[in-house]
Parts: C-alpha cells; structure tokens; sequence
C-alpha cells in the first residue's frame, strides 16, 4: 500500500487509543470461546505443554500429552526417567532433544529453587531452562497473573493490520501493546487476536467482508 493510501486509512478509522475498546468488545462476542487450545490439569502440565508447543501445533501436543501426563505426574518423574526415553515420550512434537534436555532442566530447578513449585512472576519463569519470554507469558497469563502480553505470529499480523504498532520486533509489539490494552484484557486479548486470525483475518486472504472490525480497521480491503 502507499504510505498516503495508509496514513488516509488510519484517519479515517481515528486513533487507536479510542478503537481498542470496542476491538477487544467485539471480539469479545465473536469468539467467546476463545482460549487456550492445550489441555492441562495442574501448573506443571501448562508449564510442560507450552514448552512442546513450540514449532508445533496444540493438536499434536495435547495428542502426546494425553499420555505423557499418565506417566510423569511430579517434576521428580521427569528427572528419574533417562533423558532418552523422554526423548522418545516427546518425539512426536519435534525438536525432541532440545525440548527434553529443556523441560528436564526446568524441572531440575523447579526442585531446587522453587519446591518443586511453578512460580508466577515473569522473571522467576524466564530464568527456567528453555523458557523464553513468550512461554513464560502464556504460562503468567493462564496461572491467572499476565505480567506481559503473548505476541505470536498471529498477534504480530493483526496488531499491524489495526495499526495498534508501528513495530515488526514482538518485543517492540509488546511493549507497544502493553501502553495501549487495559492491563485487565493481557491475558484474553492475545486470544482474541489469534482466533481473529485463524478464522477471519487469515495471513494470505483476510476476510474482510466477514470481519467485526471493518469501520476500526486501517487495513480494510472494502
Ligand atoms: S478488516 Fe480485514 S484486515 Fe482488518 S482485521 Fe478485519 S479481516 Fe483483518
């Protein structure tokens, strides 16, 4: 798009300071169901699913999971099992060694700093083996304390297509995000975004005849 074509755009749909409210309303309503897609019963299992969910779908890690849970219940099941054979209890969700030799050295510190307990501040989790800052925030913000806000691919295209950002950095995003969304709407708000995404405003083809946001969206095709 020209850089006039874009700047119109953006007037005519005003600042976002005034468009966030009613964009996180309505999504609200449109995807009521939005969520978390992984399945868990306990800290430990979000903690252990978000960490498989990288480069994989939650489809395939609740598929694993639904196993892997029977067997290793306590972070101690993870360190009595021989790094292979979590290996091969994981395969299915790829990157297998990084992730066993990752979720084995969290449980280890779990254990040893932090009774065997996952903490809730952002900057204890981001100290766990192979926790980078986006698991920790999903993990934060489904313990119920989002301290951040998640920006995955998703989160990134639609933030820029509303022109809630500038920025094309996910730390620029969320730092961009977390000025603008109410602290109250951290933890739905990249729900939202995701299943917005999935469903309407899909990467290739957004589709914008179907969307809630059109008259608040700068992108808009119509
Ligand atoms: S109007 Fe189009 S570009 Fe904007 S959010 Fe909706 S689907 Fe995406």
């Amino acid at each position: 798009m020209a850089r006039s074509f874009v700047e119109e755009a953006r007037k005519r749909v005003g600042p976002k300071r005034g468009r966030i409210g009613p964009i996180v309303e309505r999504l609200k309503v449109e995807h009521a169901d939005a969520g978390i897609a992984l399945s868990f019963r306990s800290d430990i299992e979000l903690l252990v699913s978000v960490m498989l969910s990288a480069q994989t779908t939650d489809v395939n890690v609740n598929r694993v999971t639904a196993t892997l849970f029977q067997k290793y219940r306590r972070p101690e099941d993870y360190l009595a099992t021989p790094q292979e054979e979590l290996e091969r209890d994981i395969y299915a969700t790829g990157f297998f060694r990084q992730k066993a030799k990752a979720i084995r050295g969290t449980m280890r510190m779990l254990i040893e700093e932090y009774n065997g307990r996952v903490p809730r501040r952002l900057e204890d989790l981001v100290r766990l083996p192979g926790v980078a800052r986006k698991t920790a925030n999903v993990v934060a913000a489904e313990l119920g304390e989002p301290q951040g806000v998640v920006v995955d691919t998703h989160v990134r295209r639609l933030s820029q297509r509303l022109g809630l950002t500038r920025e094309d950095d996910p730390v620029k995003i969320e730092r961009d995000l977390q000025r603008l969304v109410p602290r109250q709407e951290w933890g739905i708000f990249p729900h939202l975004l995701i299943w917005h995404g999935r469903r309407v405003c899909i990467a290739r083809a957004p589709r914008c005849d179907d969307c809630v946001l059109v008259d608040l969206c700068p992108s808009s095709r119509l």
